[in-house]
């Protein structure tokens, strides 16, 4: 049975780095963290317009022995915390710790990380978003049936853009498509 005091919201799923912050490869100390410019203005105009924000971060520098989850937690729970001190708040982050070769259904385009927060928070994939600045991250998002955005702000764009996903310069950008979208959350 369904609830009827909880009103499903829509969500924009974000990729870390590359898409939310500078990558400078396997990211595993916190006082790393380089937000790019527009990254905190997007995301308070997307929170003002309803959307859940959720965060989905392939972290294979975890299985492939590079630092260690406890690493990889400090840099996502200071990043939630700088978020929330400029008035941003995260509903969830997803990560992946999987070697590639370990044949997870989390890592990235695999659509578990998806699938859970979507379930979790009962969020309807038709009016949600996918935005990430690889390849995998826009087809994790369609496979999941999420709008999808590939944003240029990454480093490592490699592959063929799966057709249906669009192409913005970076996240300021993809936010004024998914706002002008006339997609209520
Ligand atoms: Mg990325």
């Amino acid at each position: 049975m369904k609830s009827v005091t909880h009103k499903e919201r829509s969500a924009v799923f974000l990729d870390r780095d590359g898409t939310l912050l500078d990558d400078p490869g396997y990211l595993s100390d916190p006082e790393g963290i380089v937000f790019f410019p527009d990254v905190v203005d997007s995301l308070r105009r997307l929170q003002a317009s309803g959307f859940l924000l959720v965060v989905v971060t392939n972290q294979s520098g975890i299985g492939r022995g590079y630092f260690s989850e406890e690493n990889g937690l400090e840099v996502n729970l200071r990043m939630w915390e700088l978020l929330g001190r400029q008035g941003v708040s995260l509903a969830g982050l997803y990560y992946c710790r999987h070697h590639p070769d370990a044949g997870c259904r989390c890592r990235k385009p695999g659509t578990l990380m998806a699938e859970r927060a979507l379930s979790d928070f009962r969020i309807p994939p038709e009016t949600s978003w996918m935005v990430g600045d690889a390849v995998k991250d826009v087809q994790m998002g369609l496979m999941a049936g999420l709008r999808s955005i590939l944003v240029m702000t990454g480093k490592n764009l490699e592959g063929e853009i799966p057709a249906g996903a669009l192409v913005k310069k970076n996240l300021s950008r993809a936010v004024d498509h998914i706002l002008l979208s006339g997609v209520a959350p």
